[in-house]
């Protein structure tokens, strides 16, 4: 167990008290998909977007740890979902691949703006006929002279419709070749750039996702973030990150989920008892308490590892597996503890429900991490 310090703890009771505050008309903005503004003022007040980054970047210089207990205390408090989504894709889609290997030139130009916030950031993988499998990926990047010309379409990009920076994968290389693709630092109003409209989405709504379309868009060779090929290892390193710092949010998630059951089952009666004395509800809510015990464990003892420098390749996949399942398998029960209240949108429980299934399929599906670890096992 760690022993959080006072100030860890300072930190992570400021991010709560902001997650509250954005999460307060989070019932009116989930319908139409609103990302909170006011709540993006406020997290970019907070210092929060550049907590793991240095501090001659305007960040805080936290480790990774207190970067992730700060964050569970944003998901312990926010009631709306979609918002520390895209606090963390910001901030693990730009940031992150910036400070390990971008160049001093590029950090001292983009990080300020990532730890403001006044530079959103999103992440540009996903393409139509390239999801779990990469490898497939067809947007191509062509030297010409000291640019690159990027041509393809991206599907799904979190914080598109309201992001200024896009770290863009592209092709450079042989088709399957490990060393074929190239991370590219892309600014919005670059000429040939497009972003789709917002979509529409089962969950997740606040955070706005739309398509990327890139037409001839020139980008200087210098906006190369790690050196031309090493897209895959920029991905491998960010991957990590997002799993830490997304799914830690779901951590906290499930936190205030499970009190808010165990005082629901403490306190509605149904056959002259509180429902929570029959064993059939307790049961549940047992569950729902090792859901978030495992995944506390996976998380915090995985990030302790990567600190480390250890190899986390089967950790992570597991981290990810079980967290987002615990996260599902957890907002499920919450709605059958609740019951009819619990499948009506007003109470905000069904909502989580339909949260928790994205986090099977971002930052690669289950099946997908169940692949990895079969493969680490020699089995394929
Ligand atoms: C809310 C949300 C936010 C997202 N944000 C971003 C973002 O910011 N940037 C970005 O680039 N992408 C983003 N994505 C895209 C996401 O990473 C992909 O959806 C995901 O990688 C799956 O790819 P796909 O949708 O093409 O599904 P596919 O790869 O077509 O998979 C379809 C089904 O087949 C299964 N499958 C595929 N291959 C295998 C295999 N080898 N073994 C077993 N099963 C397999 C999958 O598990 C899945 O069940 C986001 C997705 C969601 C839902």
């Amino acid at each position: 167990m760690i022993n959080w310090t006072d100030e860890q703890r300072t930190l992570r009771a400021a991010a709560a008290d902001l997650g509250a505050a954005v999460g307060k008309d989070h019932l009116e903005r989930d319908p139409t998909g609103e990302f909170s503004r006011t709540g993006w003022t406020l997290v970019r007040e907070s210092g929060l977007l550049g907590m793991p980054f240095g501090t001659e970047y305007g960040g805080l210089g936290a480790d990774l740890l207190t970067t992730m207990y700060v964050l569970e205390g944003l998901g312990e408090s926010c009631r709306d979902g979609g918002f520390p989504f895209s606090v963390t894709t910001h901030v693990v889609s730009t940031g992150i691949p910036l400070q390990r290997f971008g160049s001093a030139e590029l950090k001292q130009r983009y990080l300020p703006g990532v730890c403001a916030g006044s530079a959103i950031g999103a992440h540009a993988i996903s393409e139509p006929d390239a999801g779990s499998d990469m490898m497939a990926m067809r947007t191509t990047a062509v030297l010409d002279g000291d640019h690159y010309v990027l041509n393809g379409s991206k599907s799904f990009v979190s914080n598109g419709p309201i992001a200024d920076t896009f770290m863009v994968y592209a092709r450079t290389g042989t088709p399957g070749a490990p060393d074929a693709i190239t991370t590219f630092l892309v600014e919005r109003d670059s000429p040939g750039l497009h972003v789709g409209s917002p979509m529409s989405k089962m969950g997740l709504r606040t955070s706005p996702l739309s398509e990327l379309f890139l037409d001839g868009v020139r980008v200087p060779a210098t906006n190369a973030v790690g050196r031309p090929g090493a897209g895959f290892l920029v991905l491998d390193h960010v991957m990590k990150w997002e799993i830490l710092l997304s799914f830690v949010v779901n951590l906290g998630e499930m936190e205030h989920r499970l009190r808010e059951c165990v005082r629901h089952a403490r306190s509605r009666k149904q056959f002259g008892q509180p429902i929570g004395s029959f064993q059939a509800v307790s049961t549940k809510l047992v569950d729902m308490r090792i859901g978030v015990e495992t995944s506390r464990k996976w998380l915090y003892d995985t990030a302790e590892k990567l600190v480390a420098r250890k190899n986390v390749t089967t950790d992570i996949a597991i981290t990810k597996l079980v967290v987002s399942e615990a996260n599902l398998a957890s907002a499920l029960a919450a709605v059958q503890v609740f019951g009819g209240y619990g499948y009506m949108t007003e109470y905000g429980v069904e909502k989580d429900v339909r949260n928790a299934v994205a986090g099977t399929i971002y930052s690669g599906t289950t099946e997908i991490q169940r692949q990895r670890i079969a493969a680490m096992m020699g089995l394929g």
